[in-house]
């Protein structure tokens, strides 16, 4: 049977590690995978030489993950719609601003026994109202779309540090395709390594909810770590933060399912460490020691890496407002107030109790 071609796209902070994972799968298991993987770059120039050739020679991601060797069978390519000729898999790894733009170059380029992944932590909030993005893939490109979503900070992953991520897909019954479909032992193998262990199951919307919002959740922790306040308020936070995050949940996604949050590392162990140690903490972590705004923060800090939940909070505010919903999310809303509208962060407490007092 033909192996399946896997391309990823998306070559930053974690686009990189995860390609680095695939590729080294790829190379493993070639019965199952061609071992030669592409990863689509969005090309830039590093003193003087093309980012996709330095990945190509030297192996490395000087930019957005130095320090890590690459697989030799992982080749960039600049060329988004070349990255995808022929493939069978596509996962999707780029900060979820760039997603519509890079839907629409890649439409009719794909065809409709592609299946993909999304790594992205994040949603779409548009005139559709809030959408998945494994969702807004599948509706964009016509392709089954599952998520992958875990306790990942990239650079650990890259370091081979043990780690665990969950995995959520949906086989669809339409498979027009040669050869067989992909499954969830297909997922598994092209994920799970020694230190990196892949749990697969069907609920796409819960782990895709977990992933999009504890990067707000986490700028909350930031806020409050920047001011001194310690461990007991971050913790505070967080449990704020994960009562939000099943709301959202239960009000605007009914099929997800409550294990998830509890039981996935896309749930409560995603907000774990990223509030302890994301780039969402680092970024609010500066606001509020140094009164500069998020993004002087985020453009200081992370080298052009982006800190998602920045975007996602304006999202949600702008999804929770259309339906009325503001107040039955009190932190989301005081993180949202705090980055666009310079809401003092030592009112974090009070802003949280105010508002839960109209419920
Ligand atoms: P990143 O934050 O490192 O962003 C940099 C990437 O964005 C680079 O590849 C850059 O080339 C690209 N980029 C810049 N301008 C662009 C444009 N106009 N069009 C397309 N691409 C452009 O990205 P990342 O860390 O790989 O994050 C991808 C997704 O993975 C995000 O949704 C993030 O939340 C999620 N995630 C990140 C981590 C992590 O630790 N980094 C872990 C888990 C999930
Ligand atoms: P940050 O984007 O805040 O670094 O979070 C990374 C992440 O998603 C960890 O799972």
């Amino acid at each position: 049977e033909k192996p399946f071609k896997v391309t990823v796209i998306g070559s930053g902070n974690w686009g990189t590690t995860i390609a680095k994972v695939v590729a080294e799968n790829c190379k493993g298991y070639p019965e199952v995978f061609a071992p030669l993987v592409q990863m689509w770059v969005f090309e830039e120039d590093i003193n003087g030489e093309k980012l996709t050739e330095i990945i190509n020679t030297r192996h490395q991601n000087v930019k957005y993950l130095p320090g890590i060797t690459l697989p030799d069978n992982l080749v960039a390519n600049p060329d988004l719609i070349d990255s995808v000729k022929d493939v069978d898999i596509i996962v999707f790894n780029i900060p979820h601003q760039f997603l519509p733009r890079i839907c629409s170059q890649l439409k009719g380029h794909v065809n409709p026994h592609v299946r993909a992944i999304s790594c992205l932590k994040g949603f779409e909030v548009g005139a559709k109202g809030v959408q998945l993005l494994s969702s807004y893939i599948t509706e964009e490109l016509g392709i089954q779309c599952g998520a992958l979503s875990g306790a990942n900070i990239a650079t650990e992953v890259a370091q081979e540090h043990w780690s665990e991520t969950t995995v959520a897909y949906h086989i669809p019954k339409d498979f027009r395709g040669e050869g067989k479909d992909v499954d969830h032992k297909v997922l598994k193998a092209l994920f799970h390594r020694p230190y990196f262990h892949v749990s697969v199951i069907e609920d796409v919307a819960g782990i895709s909810i977990c992933g999009a919002l504890k990067n707000v959740v986490a700028l909350g922790c930031g806020f409050v770590e920047g001011l001194g306040w310690g461990n007991n308020a971050s913790a505070a936070i967080q449990r704020v933060g994960l009562g939000e995050i099943i709301r959202f949940g239960q009000m605007f996604f009914p099929e997800s399912r409550e294990e998830t949050y509890y039981q996935e590392s896309a749930g409560v162990a995603d907000l774990i460490t990223t509030c302890a140690g994301g780039r969402n903490v680092k970024v609010a972590r500066l606001m509020a020691t140094s009164g500069k705004d998020a993004w002087e923060c985020e453009k200081e800090l992370l080298n052009g890496q982006s800190a998602q939940g920045l975007i996602t909070c304006k999202e949600v505010h702008e999804w929770l407002e259309t339906c009325g919903s503001v107040e039955d999310f009190p932190l989301f809303e005081a993180v949202y107030q705090i980055v666009y509208n310079n809401y003092p962060m030592k009112n974090l407490p009070d802003m949280i109790e105010e508002l839960d007092l109209h419920e």
